[in-house]
């Protein structure tokens, strides 16, 4: 049975062509540091009960713990493995072989949406500073073709992912950490949202919470409609180094809301509805076991990713098994192949798309 799956899987493009379809949409989502471990077998029991990472275990368990991997993730992401999984096709589950990492070396950031978005690795870039990004990425690409000018923007929580695709040389819009909205419709619930956004605390320096930049992302969606959108998501990453599982857990799972949302309202607005793929990935994977909050280059398993693909265009393969290695840079790929233009990662490399 195992061995019939993988030849088919080897047989059949993930991606069904695209090629001459003018009139895509895509919205790529990245959660940062979400470890495929709670992706694909939800909460982790003996974390749930470490008394000094959550504040109250009963709680948790209520929401999060059932008795089978299967019960947890669904209860930590039920739009991922409810719909996600029944109309598209998911890539990382360690535990059924299903192998995704990073290309490069460090397991951080900033390297990593760099791979990412520029479909390779530098190995001069090892750090998470907010400087601009030497090479040439996918949405500056689709930013330069006619089909897609002018409608290419990004919104994040932390402040170097807009760094990383350097949005300012390639006229891309972004608004990150703090910053205020680039939208064109100013409407009453962003400016509502942006006036919050200025009074909350600030409580990480260079990151403001997930719930404004899925606000701010949601409502310039609706009111501007653009073509690409990347939506940066952060706080998993943040609550993972700040080793408090629970907020780990609820970031994970909120994020998921955020996701659900976004899907419902794009499918329920013309300009979107059936000609949007939606791409979900991340950025590096983390330690495991006391070793959790943690990523980086000395922390074993951190190099560790997932892509989940659904939406126009896409195979509905669910939860794919026994294939891999795939890497975070063939997301640069899969993005051209989605929007039918032109991209070569400045290494020469052609990567296949997923
Ligand atoms: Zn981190």
């Amino acid at each position: 049975m195992k061995r019939l799956i993988i030849i088919l899987i080897s047989l059949v493009p993930m991606l069904l062509s695209a090629k001459g379809d003018k009139d895509t949409r895509l919205i790529v989502i990245t959660i940062d540091g979400l470890r495929w471990q709670e992706v694909f077998a939800g909460a982790d029991e003996s974390l749930m009960s470490n008394e000094k990472e959550v504040r109250d275990a009963e709680t948790l368990r209520r929401l999060y713990w059932r008795h089978t991997p299967l019960g947890r993730r669904i209860a930590l992401m039920p739009f991922v493995w409810n719909t996600i999984a029944k109309q598209g096709t998911i890539i990382g589950n360690r535990n059924l072989g299903s192998m995704m990492q990073v290309a490069n070396k460090t397991n951080i950031s900033y390297p990593g949406y760099s791979e990412m978005m520029t479909g390779m690795v530098d190995d001069a870039i090892t750090g998470n500073d907010p400087v601009a990004n030497p090479h040439r990425n996918v949405l500056e690409a689709a930013n330069e073709d006619l089909r897609y000018k002018g409608s290419v923007v990004m919104y994040g929580s932390w402040k170097s992912a807009r760094y990383a695709i350097r949005n300012e040389q390639a006229h891309i819009p972004a608004c990150v950490s703090y910053e205020q909205t680039f939208a064109k419709n100013k409407t009453p619930r962003l400016q509502l949202a942006e006036r919050m956004l200025a009074g909350m605390p600030r409580y990480w320096r260079s990151e403001h919470f997930d719930a404004f930049t899925y606000a701010f992302a949601l409502e310039t969606l609706m009111a501007d409609h653009p073509k690409v959108m990347w939506i940066s998501f952060g706080d998993c990453d943040e609550w993972a180094h700040a080793r408090k599982y629970d907020f780990y857990l609820d970031a994970a799972n909120a994020t998921d809301a955020f996701i659900r949302d976004i899907y419902e309202a794009c499918e329920a607005d013309k300009f979107y509805q059936g000609k949007t793929t939606y791409l979900i990935t991340c950025d590096h994977g983390r330690g495991d076991g006391a070793e959790w909050g943690s990523h980086g280059s000395k922390v074993k398993g951190s190099e560790a990713t997932w892509v989940m693909l659904f939406g126009k265009g896409i195979n509905p393969l669910g939860e794919t098994i026994e294939n891999g290695p795939f890497y975070t840079k063939q997301v640069a790929a899969t993005i051209a192949n989605i929007l039918d233009i032109e991209f070569k990662p400045e290494s020469g490399e052609e990567l296949a798309p997923f």
